[in-house]
């Protein structure tokens, strides 16, 4: 494969190449690979697990169709996990896949090891699993919710909760500054349609440190990776996407457009709205960071004291408070990127603006929260966390986490990646020593 531009800035972090080429730019990402050089920034081709060669393990490689974000692969290009471990793990034979079941609860034995699973399935029957292991991978709202909800006489405020008595705390997601680069003379069009949806980063954001006119009210510099990004048709709700924009522009003016969208909502219907449409689908793009959040033990997820789901059991109650840290980054470095985005119009030759979004805490604009960590976190002592460095309960041996509620904190990256190889880790760890997993007391 050719050289990895990211490997070649920041070597150190890749002990190996990736196995594919990256995949194809889009319009917006050339102009922003233009751009944010002009900068002086390092732009490299996003890490995006997509087939990118014919055949690569069997499988088709992208076509650019546009829909990766929101939808199923139509191909089995991406990389997600029903066309990749699941399918792997199916074909051996020793893997079996219970769809539309919905655990409810772990049980314990008398030694306080973990003995099985309840589960109500398709038909509404509740069924007990019997298990040597279990893995926790409900993500970060439902792996801490299936913990409280598995309280019983010994742990009385959910599992993993005896010691730290985290569970749930320190939920995090990213503060998602953004511009929008918005082209105005009805000839060029960013052609954002196809393509898969984020294919260029820059890596020179996280560390804000080095930036000279940091504000005072940053007290911990900590950015992360800026992108340029759809909309795609394959993310009709997102930033730009055709629903997101038709609602925002159908809004009373003076209301936030919604969605990440900057734009001012005009009230536009029938011809109005298809000509707002034609001039703003396309004619949009973004410029995205991923920025991280910092961890607070009060940003949690706890069983809601009222409200049921279709089972009856509590729904998940999360409570979020921005800090003002994030604030702080999330205005500062959408600033800074107005720059890229002027430089990419400039680039192409195109009229238009650039303007980035306005910066709202989760409690004024709850916005769209696609990433969640931090809610089982990992740690060295069971005082500080819910589990230890493998995802294993420290009081549960034969209990483990692998998902995203295991990050201490969130990071400035999209995170799938990391909870992949930290399922990979969990996985390595119980590989290597399950049997005396298996063995161990509490
Ligand atoms: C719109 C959107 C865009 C995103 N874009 C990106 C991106 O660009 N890059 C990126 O890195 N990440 C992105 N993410 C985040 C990414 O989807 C998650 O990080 C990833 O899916 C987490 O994987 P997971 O297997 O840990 O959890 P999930 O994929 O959430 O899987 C958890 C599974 O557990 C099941 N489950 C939950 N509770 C129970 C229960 N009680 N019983 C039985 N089953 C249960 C759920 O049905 C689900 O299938 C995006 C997310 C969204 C929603
Ligand atoms: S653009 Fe996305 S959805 Fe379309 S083929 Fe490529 S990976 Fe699949």
């Amino acid at each position: 494969p050719p050289p990895n531009a990211l490997a070649q800035s920041f070597g150190q972090y890749y002990s190996r190449q990736y196995p594919l080429p990256p995949v194809a730019q889009r319009y917006d990402g050339i102009a922003f690979r233009t751009a944010t050089k002009q900068l002086g920034y390092h732009p490299y081709p996003t890490p995006c697990a997509i087939n990118t060669v014919e055949g690569f393990q069997g499988r088709h490689a992208c076509v650019n169709c546009g829909f990766c974000n929101g939808w199923g692969c139509p191909n089995g290009a991406k990389s997600s996990t029903l066309t990749t471990v699941l399918r792997s793990a199916v074909a051996t034979g020793r893997c079996q896949v219970r769809s539309e079941c919905y655990a409810f609860q772990v049980k314990l034995d008398a030694t306080g090891r973990a003995k099985s699973v309840l589960y109500v399935d398709r038909n509404f029957a509740v069924q007990e699993q019997p298990a040597r292991l279990i893995i926790l991978a409900c993500s970060a709202v439902d792996t801490p919710r299936l913990a409280l909800l598995s309280a019983c006489s010994t742990h009385p405020n959910g599992l993993g909760n005896n010691q730290s008595g985290m569970v749930g705390e320190n939920l995090t997601t990213h503060a998602t500054p953004s511009v929008v680069v918005q082209i105005t003379d009805g000839v060029h069009s960013w052609d954002t349609y196809r393509g898969a949806w984020n294919t260029i980063s820059i890596d020179d954001f996280q560390n804000l440190s080095s930036f000279g006119d940091l504000p005072g009210s940053v007290v911990f510099p900590r950015g992360g990776v800026v992108s340029a990004v759809g909309p795609s048709p394959g993310y009709p709700l997102g930033s730009g996407g055709p629903i997101s924009l038709a609602v925002g522009i159908m809004k009373p003016p003076g209301l936030y457009a919604g969605g990440g969208n900057t734009f001012s909502p005009t009230g536009a219907w029938g011809a109005g709205l298809m000509q707002a449409m034609a001039s703003g689908y396309g004619g949009a793009a973004y410029v995205l960071g991923v920025c991280e959040e910092l961890p607070q033990a009060n940003n949690r997820v706890d069983l809601d004291p009222s409200v049921r789901d279709v089972y009856g059991f509590p729904v998940a109650r999360i409570t979020y408070t921005s800090h003002p840290n994030d604030l702080a980054i999330s205005e500062y470095v959408a600033n800074r990127l107005v720059a890229v985005g002027d430089a990419m119009l400039a680039s192409i030759g195109a009229a238009g603006s650039s303007a980035a979004a306005p910066t709202q805490s989760m409690d004024e604009a709850p916005r769209y929260f696609v990433h969640q960590h931090g809610t089982m976190r990992m740690g060295s002592s069971p005082a500080t966390s819910v589990v230890n460095r493998y995802g294993q309960f420290w009081d549960i041996p034969n209990l483990f986490v692998a998902d995203g509620s295991l990050f201490p904190t969130a990071g400035g990256y999209n995170p799938t990646h990391t909870i992949e190889a930290l399922a990979h880790w969990v996985a390595s760890y119980i590989a290597a020593n399950g049997a005396s997993v298996m063995a161990q007391t509490e």
